[in-house]
């Protein structure tokens, strides 16, 4: 077992599943011990017990990232138990696609909600505490919708560039943290499964016949987080290739 990670302090949000799960495994099997946060306790509990009955340090609690207050109440939790936070993943997403002449503001706003405002107060429940430690970083989950916008994907990607945008200002208002925003291209993982219009539904389908393991996702914020302290990994772009 790798132990470059060892005894990092790292909060995932949306660790129930895809990414957030095979960055929990792959951080926790480098020697991290991961908190895990999600709606989908279930799930959480699983993965913890499947981290721990391997070695691995891990834990979980109910999480809704659209709550600041939850947020704040996981992040400091955290800190109680272990006295520092090396890290967040604010990975938790969601992704309803649809035409915006559907005018499905419900779905607007989730995507708002979840994507954008969870990631804020991601930022907002761990910067004082890595401010006093004098280090910390933030890692964002964006996607390659902050760089490229799809038919029926308007609202979902404007919250993606608004990540990008975020990540990027947060990075230029802070010369301790490290702050990287990772981009994904198709992953394999249950973030289509949120669509309701089905013309959107078959778009996307078509979409993603190419994808790349949530692992390849997890390798790449492992990445960032394992060089050298005084090193900013600021973006990863991580896309599939068709395989041989
Ligand atoms: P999944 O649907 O598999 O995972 C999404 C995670 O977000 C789940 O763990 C879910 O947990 C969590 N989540 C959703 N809403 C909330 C909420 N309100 N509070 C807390 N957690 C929440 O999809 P992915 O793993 O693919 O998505 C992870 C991130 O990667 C997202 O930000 C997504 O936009 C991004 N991404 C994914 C790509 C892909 O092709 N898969 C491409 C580009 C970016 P629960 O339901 O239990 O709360």
């Amino acid at each position: 077992m790798q132990q470059d990670l060892a005894n990092r302090i790292v909060l995932i949000t949306g660790a129930s599943s895809g990414i957030g799960a095979a960055t929990a495994r792959e951080l926790a099997a480098r020697g991290a011990t991961v908190v895990l946060g999600a709606r989908r306790v279930d799930r959480l509990d699983a993965l913890v017990a499947e981290i721990t009955g391997t070695g691995g340090r891990a834990e979980a609690r109910a999480l809704d990232v659209v709550s600041a207050d939850e947020v704040q109440a996981f992040a400091d939790h955290a800190l109680a138990a272990h006295g520092r936070i090396d890290a967040i993943v604010n990975n938790a997403g969601v992704m309803p696609l649809s035409p915006l002449s559907a005018r499905k503001r419900d779905e607007w706003d989730r995507m708002i909600d979840v994507n954008i405002r969870g990631v804020l107060h991601g930022i907002a429940a761990v910067l004082p505490a890595m401010e006093a430690q004098g280090f910390g970083h933030v890692i964002n989950v964006a996607s390659i919708g902050a760089h490229q916008v799809f038919p029926t994907s308007a609202v979902y990607c404007a919250t993606k560039y608004a990540v990008w945008a975020i990540s990027e200002g947060l990075r230029q208002e802070t010369t301790t943290l490290r702050v990287t925003v990772v981009s994904p291209g198709t992953t394999t993982s249950e973030l289509a499964d949120t669509i309701t219009h089905a013309g959107a539904a078959e778009g996307m389908r078509d979409f993603r016949r190419i994808t790349i393991a949530p692992e390849a996702i997890a390798l790449a914020i492992a990445f960032a987080m394992s060089q050298p302290a005084d090193v900013d990994v600021s973006e990863l772009i991580v896309r599939p290739v068709a395989s041989p």
